[in-house]
């Protein structure tokens, strides 16, 4: 496969960084990740958004325009032939003279193979494991998610899917997705500490009358339906929190007409 490493693309094997590099030694760096889907880079023009505004939040250079990234990724989709699979956007703090202070950083764009959950989990629900805990400068998609690789082991032994982060008793986001509740018909979603997510925007096009708000532990516990959002899950529902049964513990009727509006959203994007 090809890659892009500073300035034009490579065979991935060839990308190299530098060791003091302060996204290995500081974990200090921004990403993004999106996929194509048909050849065509699903809702590019909003990762690209982000991925600027990352970087700008970080005081960190991104040597390349707008139109000049997706020339880049064009060329890249082309040349690996990506019909549906992973691109991940990476730019680090570079290496500097106190090993601390961003200085400008290298940029690289990998393509990468497609896990998606399986079928099953589509059509059951997964479990998420709560905790406590609040993301430090939330809505920048930074490399550093040392915290939730840490969580894994605990997770998965629980045969949970992920977490649900909660403080002060507000929760705010599953450790790489967004979430959603719905009561009574009513979807909502929270608005605070987190990652201002490119699926989690789309669902709320397609439903315009979610409210945005500071939603409860509590409140997500009494939910009906509860489903996560993100570039890899789409609209994954959740049947459990902790052990706690979420509404009937099957997967409810508001969410698998969602999970099937984004179906067509997505056709309409890449036909
Ligand atoms: N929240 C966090 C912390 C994430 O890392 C991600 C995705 O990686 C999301 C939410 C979901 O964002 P998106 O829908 O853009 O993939």
């Amino acid at each position: 496969p090809y890659c892009f490493a500073k300035n034009g693309i490579i065979d991935s094997s060839a990308a190299h960084i530098h060791p003091m590099d302060i996204s290995l030694i500081r974990g200090y760096g921004i990403f993004d990740f999106f996929r194509t889907s048909n050849y065509v880079p699903l809702f590019l023009s909003d990762y690209l958004d982000r991925f600027i505004r990352s970087a700008a939040k970080t005081h960190l250079n991104l040597q390349f325009s707008k139109p000049e990234l997706a020339e880049i990724i064009k060329e890249l989709i082309q040349k690996n032939n990506l019909e549906n699979g992973g691109i991940r956007m990476l730019l680090t703090g570079g290496v500097s003279e106190n090993h601390f202070s961003p200085s400008d950083g290298q940029l690289f764009i990998f393509c990468e193979d497609l896990l998606f959950p399986s079928q099953e989990k589509y059509e059951k629900g997964v479990k998420l494991l709560s905790v406590e805990h609040v993301r430090a400068i939330a809505d920048i998609k930074t490399t550093n998610y040392a915290y939730p690789v840490w969580l894994s082991t605990d997770w998965k032994a629980k045969s949970a899917e992920d977490v649900i982060y909660h403080f002060n008793e507000m929760i705010s986001e599953s450790s790489r997705s967004n979430i959603f509740i719905i009561k009574e018909g009513k979807i909502s979603t929270p608005n605070q500490h987190i990652l201002h997510g490119i699926t989690r925007m789309r669902v709320l096009e397609l439903a315009p009358e979610t409210e945005i708000r500071p939603i409860s532990f509590e409140e997500l516990l009494s939910a009906d339906e509860i489903f996560i959002t993100s570039t890899t899950k789409k609209i994954l529902p959740i049947t459990l929190v902790d052990d706690h049964k979420i509404g009937t513990g099957q997967v409810g009727s508001i969410t698998k007409k969602l999970m099937a509006d984004f179906v067509e959203m997505e056709k309409m994007h890449t036909s």
